[in-house]
């Protein structure tokens, strides 16, 4: 017998997971808010049959979604905090949607979530070209090298010129664009797209409300030609362009994180979410062997292993209950299975395993690499963790990233000092908050710090309503963290508007005012260590 005839406990033999690894595109949109990432996730569902969601997609009033309700602050907000998966089929393959919290509940748990994809979509609103939010995301993308595949949205709209973009974007991301598509007409006279790949015309037509999936119409390049006439000219002759200077689309420049392919889209139409697609099964990676702490590959017909990528506590009050996520990286995963849990080396069972849609839960039976898993009961589980079956396997800690907010967290009752120091515990393994502290203000008054001000309320809220112990918080005027060490920190710490904090594992951070008082203070100081943290102002 040979290796991929083998079967897992589970039933299915290595061949099996390979098919179903093979089939797994997992990905997450990057974008800053309003470019039209709920627009284009809910017209990617509606192309594709949907089967399955792990957590709340989107929740605006008055647009299809689901307003997840954990949290009254959710609840007056009308927005998600929480950020999972969704997962649907395309063509043959089975395509998972991560999602990125954006707006107000842009945090760490966003940047999370791309260490749990194999692909991003950088979403770009025509108009304003790349955004402060979409450049931290890519960051975090560029560190873990993976694959970007660009998509310009609102073209229906007055917006930049498009060569003007791909300049844009391959001067700020150092990416070089490969447009799939080219616009005929400029933006806000979207005409259609000319497929590079054929050099086939694909014309816009709208749909009221983008209700329906827009029926696009090919048509040859005379055709096309006679039709548009000037503007269809003006394409063909800025692709020319494209192609003098080399910015033709190579798969494996992609794959390694050089190029990006290019598509123009009216996601409020479902314009050019067919091609996305066709992308994404076509060019964007499949699942594959994962690197562990110890340096080794844990291929993905090995057997079951996952790690945490997200922790989310008190979605229902009434069980208090934690949630971890899951992105499974090699093997089955079958509810009900028995898993160990890497750090304590204790047995997990699974069999709450679900994907989670606001309330609404649904039991999951059977998953494959590449695909996101909703364990219940889960208070054992940090961010990061590893669980595996049979073979022991720890996948490396998440990078911890750059935080922007800072402040003193006191508790309001003396008397509570206990379960301050609980809450606050548990809020810095399950990763809402990276708690820091310092010789200056001692234990009972940690420093809290966060990517997105939203955490301060989430962690706020769960002191006083999980932990019993109320608490204010002071904010500090610092704005960047970077990474220093021991031998650095007392010059470090004389800085103006500056000082040097340690993390719970023992990690000196160096928090500053403004990135000009630390520039100065660097030139000044040439040989200490201080180091930008992942997704650091670019
Ligand atoms: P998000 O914040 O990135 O999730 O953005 P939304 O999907 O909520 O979109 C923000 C606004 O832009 C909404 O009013 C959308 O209707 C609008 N929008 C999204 N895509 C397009 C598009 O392709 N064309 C135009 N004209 N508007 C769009």
């Amino acid at each position: 017998m040979s290796a991929v005839d083998q079967q897992a406990p589970s039933g299915a033999t290595a061949r099996d997971v390979v098919e179903q690894a093979s089939r797994r595109r997992t990905f997450a949109v990057i974008s800053h808010p309003d470019a039209g990432k709920s627009t284009l996730t809910e017209a990617l569902a509606l192309h594709a049959r949907v089967i399955g969601q792990a957590g709340a997609v989107h929740g605006k009033a008055g647009r299809r979604g689901t307003v997840s309700d954990w949290m009254d602050m959710e609840k007056a907000r009308g927005i998600s905090i929480t950020s999972a998966a969704l997962q649907f089929e395309y063509a043959d393959a089975v395509v998972n949607l991560l999602d990125t919290p954006g707006h107000s509940d842009f945090s760490e748990d966003t940047y999370r979530v791309l260490t749990a994809v194999d692909a991003a979509v950088m979403l770009i609103d025509a108009a304003k070209g790349l955004e402060a939010q979409t450049m931290k995301l890519f960051a975090v993308c560029r560190h873990r090298g993976i694959p970007v595949i660009t998509v310009v949205n609102k073209w229906d709209r007055p917006g930049k010129d498009a060569l003007e973009l791909m300049d844009e974007i391959s001067e700020r991301t150092g990416l070089t664009p490969t447009p799939l598509t080219w616009p005929v007409g400029i933006a806000g006279d979207f005409r259609g797209v000319l497929d590079r790949r054929d050099g086939s015309y694909r014309r816009f037509t709208r749909t009221a409300g983008g209700a329906t999936i827009a029926p696009e119409e090919t048509l040859s390049a005379e055709a096309a030609a006679d039709r548009e006439g000037e503007p269809w000219q003006q394409a063909v002759e800025e692709v020319e362009l494209l192609g003098a200077s080399g910015q033709d689309h190579e798969q494996s420049l992609f794959l390694d994180g050089v190029t990006t392919p290019v598509l123009f889209a009216s996601a409020v139409s479902n314009f050019g979410v067919g091609a996305l697609l066709d992308t994404l099964v076509g060019m964007a990676p499949a699942p594959t062997g994962v690197t562990t702490a110890d340096g080794g590959t844990r291929e993905v017909t090995d057997p079951f292993s996952a790690f945490v990528f997200k922790v989310q506590a008190g979605m229902d009050t009434a069980h208090r209950d934690r949630l971890a996520f899951i992105r499974i990286c090699s093997g089955v995963f079958e509810r009900g299975m028995v898993v160990t849990h890497a750090r304590t080396g204790r047995p997990f069972a699974t069999k709450y395993a679900q994907h989670v849609f606001g309330r609404e839960r649904e039991s999951i039976d059977t998953a494959y690499p590449g695909d996101v898993v909703g364990l219940v009961n889960a208070a054992a589980l940090g961010v990061g963790d590893t669980l595996y079956a049979e073979r022991p396997v720890t996948y490396p800690p998440l990078t911890t990233f750059a935080p922007e907010h800072f402040a003193v967290c006191r508790g309001r009752d003396t008397g509570k000092h206990k379960q301050f120091r609980r809450g606050i515990e548990q809020l810095d393994s399950e990763g809402v908050v990276q708690v820091l502290r310092s010789d200056r203000r001692g234990d009972g008054a940690p420093v809290l710090a966060v990517v997105g001000p939203m955490q301060f309320e989430v962690a706020t809220h769960r002191m006083e309503n999980e932990f019993g112990a109320a608490v204010d918080l002071d904010r500090l005027p610092y704005s960047i963290a970077m990474r220093t060490d021991e031998a650095s920190a007392p010059v470090v710490a004389t800085a103006r508007n500056a000082e040097v904090l340690q993390r719970t594992n023992g990690e000196y951070v160096a928090v500053f005012g403004d990135k000009w008082g630390l520039r100065v203070f660097k030139e000044k100081h040439p040989d200490l260590l201080l180091e930008s943290l992942v997704a650091a102002q670019l």
